[in-house]
């Protein structure tokens, strides 16, 4: 018999639940407007009407657990801390007990980087791996690290911050106070600051494109487009030297990468694994595989937040 498990993404502007099968099969999805409650109470309240509302249509009683997603979610306190810059509800929402308390099933509840990485461990690239590393490349650059089949977490709950690691010294200036950070050279702000570095080499008169996005350098890329390619190389290169060192800490057999900026595809992949293999301590060299996500974009979210409540323990 098939078991199922509910999959809660929150987002500043939409909360996307589904209902997902063991297998990954996603059986229902629905969304609530982040953005229109004002306490967590309404909020968490919302939720669990939604997701009864869900489970009575399909029918389905054996459910095995709820897995939360959050940029700001912490797997230790089970609540999503208070995130004022993404959401209108300005205190810490403690979602995990709530909803464990009105569906009596084991509730977890974590950060969307983590979530990512079990997604890709029990639905995607990841089945039967132990040990791998997912880097998620947005907005921002965010890392699930599993040792041993466990995502880390750290003293704290904080774990796998790859992004704001130093590839450096001295470097851009990052959002979080200190400079050189792999963020400042791998986010899709990131590729397009490559993006006018390279063009201003090229040629310091030229114009920048109105509207620069990631996705533009990447299409361009891909078209041939020199000026855009060396801004992806500029990514492959810092992204080469920060995954490097992070094998030489939890020895990977597999890296992961998902994210807007990875649809660029060969044109970040091919320099990416010569930058890689090029800077790894000879221990490692030939044994660490660089890959892309194996699930679908658009159901990434859901399916990482269903795996968290897939897990065991
Ligand atoms: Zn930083």
């Amino acid at each position: 018999m098939n078991t199922y498990s509910i999959g809660i993404d929150i987002g500043g502007t939409n909360t996307d639940i589904g209902i997902v099968r063991d297998d990954g099969f996603i059986v229902r999805r629905d969304s609530l407007p982040t953005d229109s409650y004002d306490t967590a109470e309404e909020f968490m309240a919302a939720i669990t009407r939604q997701i009864r509302i869900m489970l009575n249509d399909c029918n389905l009683y054996n459910l095995r657990g709820i897995g939360i997603g959050a940029p700001n979610g912490n797997y230790r306190t089970v609540r999503i801390e208070a995130d004022t810059a993404n959401l209108r509800i300005k205190t810490p929402i403690p979602l995990g007990e709530y909803l464990g308390a009105h569906f009596e099933v084991p509730v977890r509840l974590d950060n969307d980087a983590n979530a990512a990485a079990v997604g890709e461990m029990i639905y995607g690239g990841a089945r039967g791996m132990q040990h791998f590393i997912m880097l998620t490349l947005g907005t921002g650059v965010g890392s699930g690290i599993v040792v041993d089949g466990r995502l880390l977490h750290g003293a704290h709950g904080m774990a796998g911050e790859i992004g704001h690691t130093t590839v450096l010294p001295g470097g851009r200036a990052c959002s979080c106070g200190r400079s050189g950070c792999l963020e400042m050279y791998a986010s899709a702000r990131g590729i397009c600051q490559n993006y006018r570095e390279a063009l201003h080499q090229s040629n310091p008169s030229a114009a920048e494109p109105a509207g620069l996005t990631c996705q533009f350098v990447g299409e361009s890329a891909q078209k041939g487009d020199l000026v855009a390619l060396q801004a992806y190389d500029v990514t492959a290169r810092w992204l080469g030297v920060a995954l490097a060192n992070a094998v030489a800490f939890s020895e990977p057999e597999a890296v992961f990468l998902m994210g807007g900026p990875t649809r660029a595809g060969e044109v970040l992949m091919k320099p990416l694994r010569d930058y890689f293999e090029e800077n790894l301590l000879f221990l490692y060299k030939g044994k660490v595989k660089v890959l892309l996500s194996q699930l679908p974009q658009n159901d990434v979210a859901i399916l990482g937040a269903a795996a968290l409540g897939m897990l065991n323990d």
